[in-house]
């Protein structure tokens, strides 16, 4: 049995018990299905912290989940009776302005780094969304606003600073332990609690972005597609084809009608965006165009802290391209769903992310035309089991056949999902780095790969 008042000694960040009034808080994770109880939760301080909660988890055997940010689409930052080792309070950050570059604590989030970056101007991509943690986003590799001007996340990583399973605290870059930096980069928690990266930054004050809503007609996903894949890697953008949701910027009579929400994230001169952006604006009158200059951090919109959504999703890597009769399955497929909202999600990829070599770094799908998430969104966790078919039978027709899958939006899926991220020579050489880093497989709540 622990004694957690002996255990709250040994370290400088808080140890959050069962019975602490913080705790039912403490154990929450964005996806509002999940609903496990610790044993407890140590939010840490410093390097020293993760290495003692590292050797509480292997002295003890207990599970051990580690959490930056909490948004794994598997709820893999608590644990049912283990520990959880969330690095929430650990927000430092360092800002070489000169330099361009960033030391970053792996409790901040996306959104708080992106804040504090573009005071100076500057900037790191990453996803689509202020609240996700940098921890998680960035060792499964990090598609965003940026991704086709300025690569993946990982594409900006220099170096990271992780406590490895047997407590050692290890400087990791391209120099030293290389094997290890590779496997960072796109292959997930496996390896060991990243406390610090370092990563590039751009320059980057504004931005012309923001949602662009169209009607959506076979003809507009289309047109949509081809114009994202065919414009400059200045602009990024993410396509969701999903019944236009109440807000208050859009009329009325279209709430609940089939719109695509395109969000667009042109990184380049402003003129030259507006020029880029036109054939967008052509496809169709728009429903609502808020695409304007803003600043960079304007990409994340204030987040409701109380959102914990209820979904089952499906995500591939596709080099299958979307034509008008694709475009119109998902209208079908979509109508057809008696989920509470049901989308479909594309990305153009490309660009610099394309022009990394697909074995550099751990995510082995650089050449995928497309990401597509197909998800159903519900009242109710009982719920989900009702549109795991429909997800997965969609996903299956807008599919290439290959099977790849990206990391980051993995539910719960088995191991086979996860050979879909990492197959064949990946997943060898990540067994490999694995053995030598973490034999035990104690960091195992996670997208797993087993030492080989
Ligand atoms: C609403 C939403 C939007 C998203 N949008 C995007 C997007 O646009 N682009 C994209 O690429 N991804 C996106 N994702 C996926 C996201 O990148 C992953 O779910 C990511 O793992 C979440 O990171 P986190 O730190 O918030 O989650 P957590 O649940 O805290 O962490 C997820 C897992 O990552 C590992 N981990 C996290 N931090 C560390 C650390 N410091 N050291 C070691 N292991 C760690 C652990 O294994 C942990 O279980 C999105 C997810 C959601 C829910």
């Amino acid at each position: 049995m622990l004694s957690i008042p002996k255990l709250a000694d040994d370290f400088k960040g808080r140890v959050i018990s069962p019975d602490d009034p913080d705790y039912e808080q403490a154990r929450r994770v964005f996806l509002g299905s999940i609903d496990r109880r610790p044993a407890l939760i140590v939010r840490v301080a410093d390097a020293t912290d993760v290495a003692r909660v590292i050797a509480l988890a292997r002295d003890t055997g207990m599970e051990l989940a580690v959490r930056s940010g909490g948004h794994s689409g598997a709820g893999h930052g608590v644990s049912e009776g283990g520990i959880v080792l969330d690095l929430a309070g650990m927000k430092g950050l360092e800002i070489d302005v000169e330099g361009r570059t960033a030391w970053a604590e792996t409790g901040l989030t996306a959104g708080e780094y992106t804040i504090a970056a573009g005071e100076h101007g500057l900037a790191t991509g990453f996803g689509d969304t202020g609240s996700v943690g940098i921890g998680g986003i960035t060792l499964g590799g990090g598609i965003g606003f940026l991704v086709r001007k300025y690569g993946m996340t990982i594409d900006d990583l220099l170096a990271a600073e992780v406590v490895t399973a047997d407590g050692e605290t290890l400087r990791v870059d391209a120099e030293t332990h290389p094997d290890l930096f590779w496997a960072l980069r796109g292959g997930g928690g496996n390896f060991g609690v990243a406390t610090r990266f370092q990563f590039r930054l751009h320059e980057l004050s504004t931005i012309v972005g923001g949602p662009l809503f169209l009607p959506a007609d076979p003809d507009v996903i289309e047109g949509f597609v081809a114009a994202a894949e065919a414009a400059p890697d200045e602009l990024s953008t993410i396509a969701n084809v999903m019944p236009a949701p109440p807000m208050p910027f859009l009329p009325p009579e279209h709430h609940g009608k089939l719109v695509v929400m395109g969000l667009m994230a042109y990184a380049g001169e402003p003129e030259e965006g507006e020029r880029v952006l036109a054939p967008f604006r052509a496809l169709a009158e728009p429903v609502a165009d808020l695409v304007r200059p803003i600043t960079y951090p304007e990409i994340y919109p204030p987040e409701d802290p109380d959102y914990r959504p209820i979904a089952v999703t499906r995500t591939s890597l596709t080099n299958r391209g979307v034509d008008r009769q694709t475009g119109e399955t998902i209208l079908e497929r979509i109508q057809e769903s008696s989920a509470m909202m049901a989308v479909t999600q594309i990305r153009a990829l490309g660009g610099a992310m394309a022009r990394v070599p697909d074995g550099a770094t751990a995510f082995a799908h650089r050449q995928s035309r497309l990401m597509v998430n197909v998800a159903a969104l519900c009242e109710r966790p009982e719920d989900l089991a009702e549109h795991t078919d429909w997800v997965a039978g969609l996903s299956a027709e807008l599919s290439d056949g290959d099977g790849g899958a990206y990391v980051g939006f993995l539910a719960d899926e088995g191991e086979e999902r996860v050979h879909a991220a990492y197959p064949g020579a990946t997943w060898d050489r990540l067994a490999q780095v694995k053995a030598r880093y973490d034999p035990d497989n104690l960091f195992r709540l996670n997208q797993n790969v087993y030492p080989a």
